[in-house]
């Protein structure tokens, strides 16, 4: 286990709340709190207890809040080290007067993601794991959160591990080879075993690529865009949608409003609706931004929500974005069904082709659960859940996995070719470091930095 010293960080949200939590990691957590801490010892309790008291200034003795201080003791924490946890009950100013007291008193302020990276580097939790930490606090939905808890889990690194074991298993058997060539029955058992195990290997990172894209979604969202003439009720889908309390506004940290992203949760299908500032100031993409820009946003979105309207004939606009949408998953909504019909739904449906038209009253709350249910048909097929799969959802796994198959696809071919075994070791060990990267394993120093600095302070 490293020695390091103590680090210290508000972990939970900036913000009034009901409890702020300090948290306090490495070897002189419990001695410096104690310091500030009055009604008890702390040095004296036992492990993974709470204490009940006051914190203190020491040098004028003025009281800062009253806490419950959680005492856990390495080795059975979060990041192996001592851990203290002072739950603080005032405000956000008694919370910053706390952490300036802890910091003067010999802690040092965390780094974002410090915590976690001690959790890695005392070998608590692997790198998949630790991102899966950072997943887990910003994940938009329940089914997003189940993924990450999986990885937390180790479902990720236990799959990788067992690929990896099979890839080390047949070097090792080339090395033998090399080493003793007089055996001939080995080269042949190699050239067998390799192409056996090329081949699992290769058959279960290929599984887990075809359904990382579901895990992205679950993680990420359906990124839906709402597009229609103005007054179609794009805004009232928007709305609708958003207030049967479903949606959660996010304003993304350090950057300008026209990226607030909104996010809806559909029968445990996450929409990520793009470009919602477009449909709420401009009311209308496609006329105020233009065609070149409505593109852009198509090419962006996996879904598509088409509107139009029952009380207005098809323009040639509306033709024009039927166009645009052909080989794009998209729905077509046709609102305002309690007015009288002056669109030819025959013809709209001709031009959806396969895709699906519904009716809506978006005013009357009409027809939702049509939408829901082509939502459902669009999206719940190969049902989206977490539960017994190992998705991979992390787009730095997703680019090593795709690594790790290309160099084993070399790997199979120069077996075919029958080149020399120890040509196509070179390619088995590549694919067998490449896996090893997703759960650290052979990330090197830099990686590993970056990857921890893009977590939250206190985590
Ligand atoms: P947007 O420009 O596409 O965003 O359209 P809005 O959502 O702003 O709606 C334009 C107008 O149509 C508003 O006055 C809405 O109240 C109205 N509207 C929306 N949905 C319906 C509907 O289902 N029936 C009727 N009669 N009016 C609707």
């Amino acid at each position: 286990m490293f020695e390091m010293d103590t680090i210290a960080a508000i972990s939970t949200p900036l913000g009034e709340g009901a409890i702020s939590i300090i948290r306090l990691s490495g070897k002189d957590a419990i001695a410096i709190t104690n310091k500030l801490f009055q009604n008890k010892d702390l040095n004296e309790v036992n492990s993974h207890t709470i204490h009940y008291g006051k914190m203190i200034e020491p040098s004028t003795k003025q009281m800062i809040d009253e806490v419950l201080v959680s005492v856990m003791r390495a080795p059975k924490t979060f990041t192996c080290e001592d851990v203290v946890e002072i739950n603080c009950h005032g405000g956000l100013v008694a919370v910053n007067r706390m952490l300036e007291l802890v910091l003067e008193h010999g802690a040092r302020l965390a780094e974002p993601g410090e915590f976690s990276k001690r959790a890695f580097l005392n070998g608590r939790i692997d790198l998949s794991q630790a991102e899966a930490v950072m997943d887990i606090i910003q994940s938009k939905t329940s089914e997003a959160m189940n993924v990450a808890m999986h990885q937390l889990d180790g479902k990720l690194s236990k799959l990788i591990t067992d690929l990896r074991q099979q890839l080390i298993e047949t070097i090792a058997h080339v090395e033998v080879n090399i080493d003793y060539p007089e055996y001939d029955d080995v080269e042949e058992m190699s050239l067998e075993m390799m192409d056996e195990r090329t081949e699992y290997v290769h058959e279960k990172i290929e599984r887990l690529l075809q359904v990382a894209n579901q895990g992205k979604i679950l993680r990420e969202g359906i990124k839906t865009a709402i597009i229609g003439r103005p007054n179609v009720g794009k805004s009232s889908l928007l709305n609708s949608l958003a207030q049967e309390d479903k949606a959660i506004v996010t304003d993304v940290p350090g950057t300008t409003r026209d990226t607030i992203e909104e996010y809806v949760n559909v029968r445990g299908i996450p929409l990520h609706l793009i470009d919602t500032a477009g449909i709420r100031e401009t009311e209308d993409i496609v006329e105020k931004i233009g065609v070149e820009k409505s593109r852009k946003i198509l090419q962006e979105a996996d879904l598509v929500l088409f509107m139009l309207n029952y009380n207005d004939e098809l323009t040639d606009e509306d033709r024009e974005i039927f166009h645009m949408l052909e080989g794009l998953p998209h729905i077509v909504i046709v609102n305002k069904s309690d007015l009288s019909n002056r669109l030819d739904i025959n013809e709209v449906r001709s031009l959806a082709g396969e895709q699906h038209v519904i009716e809506m009253a978006v005013i009357a709350e009409e027809g939702i659960d049509r939408l829901e249910d082509a939502l459902s048909d669009l999206f719940m097929k190969e049902s989206l859940s977490a539960g017994d799969m190992t998705y991979v959802s992390n787009v730095r796994h997703i680019q090593l996995l795709k690594e790790a198959k290309r160099t084993l696809e070399d790997a199979q071919e120069a077996l075919q070719m029958q080149m020399p075994l120890d040509m196509i070791q070179i390619d088995v060990t590549r694919t067998w470091e490449l896996l090893g990267e997703i759960i650290g394993d052979t990330a090197s120093e830099s990686l590993i930095d970056q990857l921890f600095s893009q977590f939250c302070l206190g985590k």
